[in-house]
């Protein structure tokens, strides 16, 4: 469920008038609902109880506000970079509250990490165990670990947001886990709390997490027989969220329900403390992209729409064949026809592509369209391809609304290059 809906006429992001505001601010722009993600986030922490631990995972959207707004409703953060762990300090996360996962820090990033104190660092590779262990040794400090574990059940509605499987990069394999977790219990620096876990995103069938989420009580139950203390289980992210409106209509917050019924019913007699890190769950709902249509360029067997937002924007439909819905701005009346479009992007590549073939009311140069579920994995994922500014995004609370990065000026980026004096 999301706040944006039809009010006279209009789409609005709960009071406030996308067509207004499009107007106001120039497309295009990210809008996201202050309400939705309140209402996403309420819902996961409270289906999964009072105790469990939530760390939002920053790289689905990194807006300081959506931090902050995040932060006040008791959100910590899932990181992965040393950028990542300033933001969420930045936007007032504090570093007891802070995971860090990846399967590539570099030491500098580690130290720094251990260096704040924050609550938890997820070890990818055996190599990074040892780095970790001189590293906070050295600081004189003792980090809290878990070991992330690739429970080789890959899960995922596209083979590029698959992490889960053997064939993936990340973790170590569970027979690792268990060797390493007893070398690493007696390495100086190092603070073993427990497992991590995250095979995949965009998942909506609950058995491969419920696989998944059952090895890593196999293993838990295996540590401890072997004489080790584990406390905490980080169970991931991955959770999907419907991106078609008739989808939405059909779940809502069921499938919320569903898992923390099903990771009660595998992991609750195991008494350990449980952490989630669910980003797009959050956020994807929670934001649209808002853009114009330039132009068409008709051919004889379909007609491109060609509007102001592109792949440098939001790349999920060329990286991931992700789908978005896309709706009109101005609430087409009863009697409006409707034809299929591809729109398209102005940028130099084919994959420049939002939809093929979506049935749209007619629209012209000058229409206002929102292109949905963009809130995650959306703004995070912006590049400047094409010399493009990054585009604003825009944070509405009922009536109001604020603008919670402007867009890039020209100058600034220009400026990020330095031409040397030698040429
Ligand atoms: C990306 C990621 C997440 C969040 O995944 P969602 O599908 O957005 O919930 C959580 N944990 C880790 C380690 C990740 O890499």
């Amino acid at each position: 469920m999301h706040h944006f809906a039809y009010r006279n006429g209009t789409l609005h992001a709960e009071a406030v008038d996308l067509a207004r505001l499009a107007d106001e601010v120039g497309t295009p722009f990210y809008c996201y609902s202050t309400a939705t993600i309140e209402r996403h986030y309420r819902l996961f922490a409270e289906a999964l109880g009072a105790e469990a631990h939530i760390f939002f995972a920053m790289k689905a959207n990194s807006n300081l506000a959506v931090l902050r707004l995040l932060a006040k409703l008791g959100a910590g953060a899932d990181t992965v970079s040393e950028g990542e762990i300033r933001r969420a300090l930045a936007a007032g996360i504090a570093p007891g509250k802070i995971v860090f996962s990846g399967i590539g820090k570099s030491d500098r990033e580690l130290a720094f990490a251990v260096d704040q104190g924050i609550y938890q660092i997820n070890i990818e590779t055996e190599g990074e165990l040892y780095a970790l262990a001189r590293i906070a040794a050295a600081n004189g400090q003792r980090q809290a670990v878990a070991i992330r574990v690739n429970p080789d059940v890959g899960a995922g509605a596209h083979a590029k947001i698959t992490t889960g499987s053997t064939e993936n990069k990340f973790g170590v394999s569970m027979s690792d886990a268990e060797r390493l977790y007893g070398a690493a219990s007696s390495m100086p620096g190092l603070h073993m709390c427990g497992l991590a876990v995250h095979i995949g995103s965009q998942i909506r069938d609950l058995g491969d997490l419920e696989a998944a989420f059952a090895r890593m009580a196999d293993l838990v139950v295996r540590l401890r027989r072997a004489g080790h203390r584990v406390a905490r289980l980080d169970l991931g992210g991955g959770l999907g969220i419907p991106y078609e409106m008739s989808e939405a209509v059909a779940h809502g917050p069921d499938l919320i329900q569903a898992y923390a019924a099903m990771v009660r019913r595998v992991l609750g007699n195991l008494d350990v403390e449980v952490g989630f890190e669910p980003g797009r769950l959050i956020v994807g709902n929670a934001g649209v992209l808002i853009t114009c249509v330039v132009r068409h360029n008709p051919r004889p067997h379909k007609t491109f729409v060609i509007v102001d937002a592109a792949m440098n924007d939001l790349i999920r439909p060329a990286m991931y064949d992700a789908y978005h819905d896309i709706w009109p701005v101005t609430e087409p009346g009863p009697d409006v026809s409707s034809r299929p479009y591809d729109v398209v992007g102005p940028i130099c590549e084919s994959s420049d592509q939002f939809a093929a073939a979506r049935r749209l009311p007619v629209s012209g140069p000058g229409d206002y369209l929102a292109i949905m579920t963009a809130g995650a994995y959306g703004a995070t994922m912006s590049s400047t391809y094409n010399s493009r500014q990054l585009v604003p995004e825009i944070l509405v609370s009922g009536g109001r609304f604020a603008v919670v990065r402007p867009r890039q000026t020209f100058e600034a980026l220009l400026d990020l290059d330095q031409i040397p004096d030698w040429l």
